[in-house]
């Protein structure tokens, strides 16, 4: 079996795919090392490296797994890490507290607070608290205000990951039909935006869009994180369409994303593989606003 068939699991497919295959995996590890680069001059300039805190509450063991594995990036291009993981029973105030420390903290250039957090606790309030300079994540209102209104500023990992994955690949936005599906704050909203302020015409499609299969037909940018497996089938998509494939489901035992890939890589220009397509991009670009937060900074 070929190196690309035992990845994806599915011999025969890749001889069957007419599609470019946009190869995050790749596209990532040059931005991490474009990402090394600049914490390098940083420490030159500085001497001191940029530096990202970690807050982990409670026990979940997928959000262990991410943090871990942001942990691990950072220092793999040089960015030091701060992590504060606090008992499932903190209360609000003493995260609220710990996260205000680290805002007055010259020595932290970014802040993250991994989310889900436990039932008790409100995430969105804690987002909040960051110092939207330090937010890496991009989610605070702020920020999510200051990409609305098409000012500066951080903006969320996995959009900004998708941005690159089509810049990178050569697929201009602008003056494009785009369809993303799914309206979340954390990927959908500000997909959306960015594609808007790269002059891309956007629909933004969600659970009660009406006809989600005709909306789809129309896109030369297809964008699917709805997180359901198979959604997007292949005569959704619009021949030599760019299709970015966001979601992770889990299916038997195998990652899949929301696009039927074997079926849409016939028709689509260019198209995303999960995994390795924007999941890479998603840790980069968190590298990325660190070291431009500590920049700012
Ligand atoms: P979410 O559950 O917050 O939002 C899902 C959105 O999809 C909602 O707006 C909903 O209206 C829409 N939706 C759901 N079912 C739909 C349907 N049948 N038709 C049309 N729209 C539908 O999820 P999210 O946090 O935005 O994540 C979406 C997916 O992207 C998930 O699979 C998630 O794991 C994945 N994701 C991946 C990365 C990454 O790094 N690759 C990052 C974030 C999210």
């Amino acid at each position: 079996m070929s190196e690309q068939a035992r990845v994806y699991g599915v011999p025969g497919l890749w001889k069957a795919s007419s599609a470019r295959v946009i190869d995050g995996r790749a596209i990532a590890a040059a931005e991490r090392a474009a990402v090394a680069a600049g914490v390098e001059e940083f420490v030159a300039a500085h001497g001191r490296a940029p530096a990202l805190a970690t807050i982990l509450i409670g026990e979940d063991p997928a959000s262990a797994v991410y943090v871990a594995a942001k942990i691990r990036a950072c220092a793999e291009v040089g960015i030091g890490s701060v992590h504060h993981h606090l008992p499932a029973g903190t209360p609000q105030a003493e995260v609220l507290a710990l996260i205000d420390a680290l805002n007055a903290d010259p020595a932290v250039s970014g802040i993250l607070c991994q989310l889900p957090v436990p039932d008790h606790l409100d995430g969105a309030g804690l987002t909040d608290r960051i110092d939207p300079a330090k937010d890496v994540d991009g989610l605070t209102v702020a920020n999510a205000g200051r990409l609305a209104l098409g000012l500066p500023g951080l903006r969320p990992c996995t959009p900004a990951g998708v941005m690159v994955l089509l810049a990178r690949a050569g697929i201009d936005p602008a003056g494009r039909d785009a369809v993303v599906i799914g309206r979340s704050n954390l990927f959908g909203r500000p997909m959306a935006r960015l594609l808007t302020a790269a002059d891309a015409t956007v629909t933004l499609c969600h659970r009660h869009t009406r006809d989600l299969a005709a909306a789809c037909r129309r896109a030369e940018i297809l964008i699917a994180a709805a997180g359901r497996p198979g959604l997007v089938g292949g005569d959704w998509i619009r021949p030599g369409a760019t299709v970015i494939d966001v979601g992770i489901n889990r299916v038997g035992g195998r990652l899949v994303g929301d696009v039927d890939f074997a079926a849409a890589a016939r028709l689509a220009g260019a198209i995303t593989p999960v995994p390795g397509g924007v999941g890479p991009m998603t840790i980069a670009c968190l590298l990325g606003n660190t070291l431009e937060a500590a920049g700012a900074g």
